[in-house]
């Protein structure tokens, strides 16, 4: 039995996004005694932190009426909002749906807002412990959590302890809150383990894309907020692009796709790049070049796919359980909503209702309420997704049904069932060149000798149905080309995991259609090192 050393707090925080770190500024602003602390796996908080962003400035505000004396790295102010159809050759401007309209909203980098947070996190005393990864959930003798254990660091790849050996830490705490992001390893165990998505819609999930481009001067509109639909994704893929202008003739370019898609031969990440060659879109990035790159998933599902948010011991806060709000493309400000009402309701000590109860009666559940079917809408089809959302507009979610989400895994079809050969690709001469060369713009580091930390629990699947059915979509989905099959010297072929190259975005977690993959923090520290996404 490996000796460990156990510390104690009040509160204990997995994830040092903004969540979480609202969670902690909010418990302390509440309640000067009680003791917290954030585990954030990134060797620096922000490393593995990406969003769009837009962000709605009014739950920050609430929580830090001061944060822009000391803004984020990058924070513009919202100026013009437009919104395109995209064909191959052209772009036709829209109404941009009311849920777009960014007027008083700021352009920020999502790891600039987190350092800031870990600042002003730490001014208040709590113990933000950067390249530290929970592993997982410890519980008592009544199966309720009492905390997390962190990952032993200096495991060799066979699992046995190398020379740099160090066990985790068990951190035990009267509330464990859990903020890991979209997919959370933690969070999906202990939602299965208490069932806390039973009667609820499958969760639906989508894959991001964002590049920081460095433009010649003079060709970027400080503030522009530019969406488009359409153009190169198939009607039958839920997605859009998205162009922030900074200022400096910096911008944001970003590409979203829904992982309900249904081709298995779809390659997120080739349809990214095939946007940045439209006509409108070449035209502004020539010339320029790529400063940071990565991919995250987004978790979809929003209000039917909401899991109840808390169990013994422990709570779901943020992206970890699900508050995005589709429609408007924003997560950040549903975050801090959600980690601060997480903080009000423990300084309370709120014993009436449950936490899930309290977030659903407040804005932040009344806002994801109103919203709730115009994603599953899409499943019918882009131009019936988007009369589906003037509806559910016009009525402000006052609809009386609610639609359902489908599992993203159980979404592919069969290549027999499919006759047509996907859209037709244009000639690319923008970076990246390819896959590895985006993962460079990650600046990912992993330690090379630890143990592979995508566990494929049956990798004979993989070169028989998968091959057959699927033609291995995992080596499509994937942004970084983890998976590849390659020759196994027999004649035949085998999964490759190139496991140092994961960007930590959980897509094979949640798109492999046999559910058999399972992503698991790896040794903290370990990761992508995103700058100012
Ligand atoms: Fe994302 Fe999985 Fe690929 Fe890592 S291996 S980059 S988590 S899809």
């Amino acid at each position: 039995m490996t000796d460990r050393d156990v510390m104690q707090y009040d509160v204990v925080i997995v994830g040092a996004g903004p969540a979480g770190l609202a969670c902690a500024i909010r418990l302390r602003q509440r309640n000067a005694d009680l003791s917290v602390c954030v585990l954030e796996k990134a060797s620096e908080v922000g490393q593995h932190s990406l969003s769009g962003a837009v962000i709605e400035p009014g739950p920050l505000e609430a929580l830090l009426p001061d944060w822009l004396d000391n803004p984020p790295e990058i924070c513009v102010p919202a100026g013009r909002d437009r919104f395109e159809f995209l064909t191959a050759k052209r772009s036709i401007r829209m109404p941009t749906p009311p849920q777009m309209h960014n007027n008083g909203n700021y352009v920020i980098s999502l790891g600039g807002l987190c350092r800031r947070l870990a600042e002003r996190a730490e001014a208040l005393e709590v113990d933000v412990f950067a390249g530290f990864a929970a592993d997982d959930a410890l519980f008592d003798d009544d199966g309720k959590v009492i905390g997390v254990r962190t990952g032993d660091m200096g495991i060799e790849r066979d699992g046995s302890p190398g020379p740099n050996y160090a066990a985790g830490v068990d951190i035990h705490a009267r509330h464990t809150i859990l903020a890991e992001g979209c997919r959370g390893s933690i969070s999906k165990r202990l939602i299965a383990h208490y069932g806390l998505d039973q009667d609820r819609s499958p969760q639906t999930y989508g894959i991001g894309f964002k590049e920081l481009w460095q433009l010649p001067e003079g060709r970027a509109e400080a503030g522009l907020i530019k969406h488009t639909i359409g153009w190169p994704l198939p009607r039958d893929v839920y997605g859009g692009s998205f162009l922030y202008h900074l200022d400096q003739d910096r911008v944001y370019v970003g590409f979203v796709c829904g992982l309900d898609y249904p081709d298995p031969l779809f390659s997120p990440f080739e349809a990214f790049q095939q946007y940045k060659h439209h006509p409108s879109v070449h035209a502004l990035l020539e010339g320029g070049e790529i400063i940071s790159a990565g991919t995250r998933a987004l978790i979809e599902g929003g209000l039917q796919s909401l899991p109840r948010l808390e169990m013994p011991g422990a709570m779901l806060i943020g992206d970890a359980a699900g508050t995005l709000n589709v429609p408007k493309i924003k997560g950040v400000h549903m975050a801090i909503r959600c980690g601060s009402d997480a903080a009000d309701f423990i300084a309370d000590n709120d014993t009436s209702a449950g936490f899930d109860a309290y977030f659903r009666a407040n804005a932040g559940g009344r806002e994801l309420r109103k919203v709730r079917n115009i994603r599953p809408g899409f499943k019918a089809g882009l131009w019936a997704g988007l009369a589906n959302a003037a509806l559910e507009t016009v009525a402000f979610g006052k609809t009386p049904w609610t639609l359902d989400n489908h599992a993203d895994w159980s979404s592919l079809d069969k290549l027999d069932e499919r006759d047509d050969n996907g859209p037709e690709k244009v000639a690319r001469d923008l970076p990246p060149r390819d896959r590895l060369a985006s993962v460079y713009h990650a600046a990912i580091h992993h330690e090379e000798n630890q143990p592979v930390h995508l566990k494929v629990r049956d990798t004979s699947i993989c070169a028989t149905r998968c091959a057959v059915e699927y033609d291995n979509p995992c080596t499509r989905f994937c942004p970084a080309g983890v998976y590849e099959m390659v020759d196994d010297g027999e004649g035949g072929k085998r999964l490759q995991i190139n496991a140092a190259n994961c960007l930590h975005c959980k897509v094979c977690d949640i798109k492999d259609p046999y559910e058999i993959i399972d992503w698991v923090t790896p040794e903290g520290g370990s990761g992508p090192n995103y700058q100012n996404l």
